[in-house]
């Protein structure tokens, strides 16, 4: 019998489910063993038929979203939460620094193309003071960050899900899979705003670049950083970030820097304090980064409204 697969896309660009799409042949290798019930960018299925496998994309936002997840949750046996938006809150949770009324005056009331300056009627789903990870509102079994996951992952995923048992921890991050040396380069200067640098076989952060590769799960193979762009993180935080309470982005990178390059660990900690809102994308909603107790992310980079 094969297996049903339900999706469902919340608070998300609709990446995850392009990735999904975009499996090509390894969605067709899996043709004769799974059956899609409801994809909401491919089927005009509204309810939620009873699946094997729920796979959720994007974070909780509004009272649709919560109404959404927990529909999933009592139809299906196995639900992933797909992509850093529904793992981590990724960009989505952008709008965690700011509560509702806040987000509605920048958007609705100042927008330069809401000339009106009209809000949404009562047709629309009401927002809810935050973002939060669909894990603070349903119980989820496997979490699959990445944004959006990169196609080998997903297929490893659903492998191991049709098999019984699921995707496993990484302990790696994306430095593991970058083929740059970290070597000291004493006297580099701390490279602000700057995404590449010229030497290609050197790591970013010895040239004074600001790369997360260190403190990212390695879920996507390093092409970033293997084409000369730093990493922003966006497939969230490794393990030893999650798993440890008092460490941090912030402390990990300026500790590694300043030993790479010699500049201070607190010029770097200031500018990422300064661009937290850079650094801290795609986890700023999830607390296992805003509960740290190093961590103020509000006082960085929000507007002081925010209710939990
Ligand atoms: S994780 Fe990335 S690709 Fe997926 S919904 Fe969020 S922003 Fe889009
Ligand atoms: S910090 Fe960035 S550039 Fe350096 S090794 Fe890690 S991924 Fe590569
Ligand atoms: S290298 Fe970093 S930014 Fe690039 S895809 Fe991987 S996690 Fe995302």
């Amino acid at each position: 019998m094969k297996a049903k697969i339900s999706t469902e896309w919340l608070s998300g660009c609709s990446g995850c489910h392009v990735a999904i799409v975009d499996l090509h042949e390894k969605l067709l290798n899996l043709a004769d063993e799974v059956e899609f019930v409801r994809v909401p960018v491919l089927m005009d299925e509204k309810g939620y038929p009873e699946a094997d496998i729920g796979i959720v994309e994007g974070a909780i936002r509004s009272v649709h979203d919560r109404e959404a997840v927990e529909h999933m949750r009592d139809s299906v046996r196995t639900l992933v939460a797909f992509g850093t938006c529904a793992v981590y809150g990724g960009p989505s949770g952008i709008g965690w620094l700011h509560d509702s009324e806040s987000v509605f005056a920048q958007v609705y009331d100042g927008g330069p193309t809401n000339a009106g300056h009209e809000r949404p009627d009562a047709g629309a789903p009401r927002l809810e003071e935050s973002v939060v990870p669909i894990d603070e509102v349903v119980e989820v079994d496997f979490l699959l960050p990445g944004c959006p996951p990169s196609p080998y992952f997903i297929a490893a995923a659903l492998r191991l899900l049709l098999d019984g048992s699921g995707p496993k921890l990484s302990k790696r991050t994306v430095c593991s899979g970058c083929t740059r040396k970290m070597s000291r380069r004493p006297g580099t200067a701390l490279r602000k705003g700057a995404v590449t640098a010229a030497d290609e076989r050197l790591c970013l952060l010895s040239q004074g670049v600001v790369c997360m590769g260190s403190v990212t799960l390695d879920r996507c193979f390093s092409p970033c950083p293997q084409k000369g762009v730093a990493c922003t993180g966006c497939n969230g935080p490794s393990l030893n970030i999650i798993r440890e309470p008092q460490v941090d982005y912030r402390g990990v990178l300026a500790g590694t820097m300043s030993f790479l390059t010699g500049i201070s660990e607190a010029d770097v900690k200031a500018y990422i304090e300064a661009e937290a809102k850079t650094f801290y994308a795609y986890s700023l909603a999830s607390p296992a980064i805003y509960k740290k107790p190093t961590v103020e992310l509000r006082e960085w980079a929000g507007d002081g409204h925010r209710h939990d």
